[in-house]
């Protein structure tokens, strides 16, 4: 009877170990397989990247940008629907039928200011805007993956869809949220995204939810001297309301964040502004926090136009939800993040570095730090930024990923930024995000089960709530960056 125990679960060890053996070798085959396929067209992501860098075109009006990660798409296969969600540089870019379906988030938008040369040293490129956020590797690493997964789908290696979503205005203009109020992600089970970083690492850290609006007032212009009793000052109006807002700052939650900049304020001092704008951002980890500290700002506006007799009207113009994050996807792109290694830099590409650190101002990591994958934190953490991508992360299992696109301690949005994203560091970091995520697609397409384990993790978060778009229901913002 013993004996014949130890020969049953001999036997089934062996038999299990054969079967992962065989499991192991195929997956690993198509890895490598996609892994080789995009570092193959370096040069050609690099161009596309490079010239992407150079549109530098802002929320919306990122035309020649979309049109050629489309073209690409397409050239590559891809059945390419332009235009969705009402957003003319909006895309889905799909391969393949049936399920899974997965989903490739790509950005492409730049910020306005920021114009900067690819120098370690403060240089306008003469622009109105840079890639500060290094949204023109975003969009070329999605797209890359999206086209390494494809070619698998052509070979039969396994069936499914491949789905590239064509993703504008990030940086304020809440592209996606449009894209998932218009249901496009209804048949999408996993959704996969990263962002240029200055580090390698799965993202395990939330984001803030946020809603953004222009608040408008109108007043009387007269003669500033001459004659001011004429005069209805709508500078008032949002200094009185920004005055409210300030002293309201005592009365929150601490985590809130709110900030603003007056984006209009009137033309001559000896003229009695008529018109003035003030744009505000709301941010708090709690969605309905954000809500209702939202229309406390409202009402301090409606109450500095009483106060200064003038008249206001606001403008949503963008809102996004907190970030949802799937540990049981993170655990599956923190082995693939590893399998495809941070960025080595040559010898020019670490000098360059050391001379952006010496203007930052303050100590920065060693540039080396870009070669390390950090760890998976158990912890996940409530984040400083917000991104639309959190809007995603409520319609499906959503994961995302950080690689170092820029130089150790560089900081997001600043000019170091963009001149790291228009060298070929910039490239290497957007390199290891387009492997990691397509060796974590092919994971999901191989192993449904770890498709069916993030949606029972999603649907443990969202619960009983019912998405509904901070936003409300306006049609897309096109024009937010006039
Ligand atoms: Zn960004």
């Amino acid at each position: 009877m013993r004996s014949f125990l130890i020969i049953t679960s001999l036997s089934l060890f062996t038999f299990a170990t054969a079967q992962k053996k065989l499991t192991v070798t195929k997956d690993d085959q198509f890895k490598t397989q996609a892994s080789t396929s995009i570092q193959s067209n370096y040069d050609q992501y690099k161009t596309m990247a490079f010239q992407i860098w150079d549109y530098a075109e802002v929320g919306y009006k990122e035309v020649k940008s979309s049109a050629l990660l489309q073209q690409t798409l397409k050239d590559n296969g891809f059945n390419v629907e332009a235009g969705v969600a009402g957003i003319p540089t909006a895309f889905v870019a799909t391969y393949g039928s049936g399920s899974p379906v997965i989903a490739i988030l790509a950005e492409f938008d730049a910020l306005p200011g920021l114009s900067q040369t690819n120098a370690p040293e403060k240089i306008s490129a003469g622009k109105d805007a840079g890639h500060a956020c290094g949204h023109h590797l975003f969009g070329v690493a999605s797209v890359a993956s999206g086209i390494a997964i494809k070619k698998l789908i052509e070979e039969k290696k396994f069936t499914g869809t491949i789905k590239v979503f064509g993703c504008p205005a990030e940086e304020g203009g809440s592209g996606k949220v449009y894209l998932v109020r218009a249901g496009l992600f209804k048949d999408v089970d996993v959704a996969i995204h990263w962002h240029p970083g200055n580090e390698n690492g799965v993202t395990m850290t939330s984001a803030l939810a946020n809603m953004s609006a222009k608040f408008r007032f109108r007043g009387i212009s007269a003669h500033a001297a001459a004659s001011p009793e004429r005069g209805r000052s709508a500078l008032d109006g949002v200094e009185a309301m920004n005055n409210m807002v300030n002293m309201m700052r005592e009365h929150i939650p601490q985590e809130t964040r709110i900030h603003y900049v007056i984006t209009n304020g009137g033309k001559a001092p000896n003229v009695i502004p008529d018109f003035a704008e003030v744009y505000y951002y709301v941010r708090h980890p709690k969605r309905d926090q954000v809500q209702s500290i939202f229309n406390r700002v409202v009402n301090t506006a409606n109450g500095a136009a009483i106060g200064t007799d003038t008249k206001m009207e606001f403008e949503m113009i963008g809102g996004t939800h907190d970030l949802l994050l799937n540990r049981t996807l993170a655990e599956v792109m923190q082995k693939n993040l590893e399998k495809t290694g941070g960025v080595q830099y040559t010898a020019a590409e670490v000098d360059f570095g050391n001379k952006l650190q010496a203007t930052f101002g303050f100590p920065a990591p060693p540039v080396a730090n870009a070669g390390i994958i950090k760890p998976l934190k158990i912890e996940m953490d409530a984040g400083g930024g917000s991104t639309d991508v959190g809007d995603v992360s409520y319609a499906v299992p959503t994961v995302g990923l950080r690689s170092a696109t820029w130089v150790s301690g560089t900081a997001a949005h600043s000019w170091q930024a963009v001149a790291c994203g228009g060298t070929e560091i910039g490239t290497k970091g957007m390199m290891v995000s387009a492997k990691t995520m397509a060796l974590t697609a092919i994971d999901l397409f191989l192993h449904p089960e770890l498709i069916e384990k993030a949606k029972v993790e999603f649907k443990q978060q969202v619960g009983t709530y019912q998405y509904k778009a901070l936003l409300g229901d306006r049609k897309p913002a096109l024009n937010y960056r006039d």
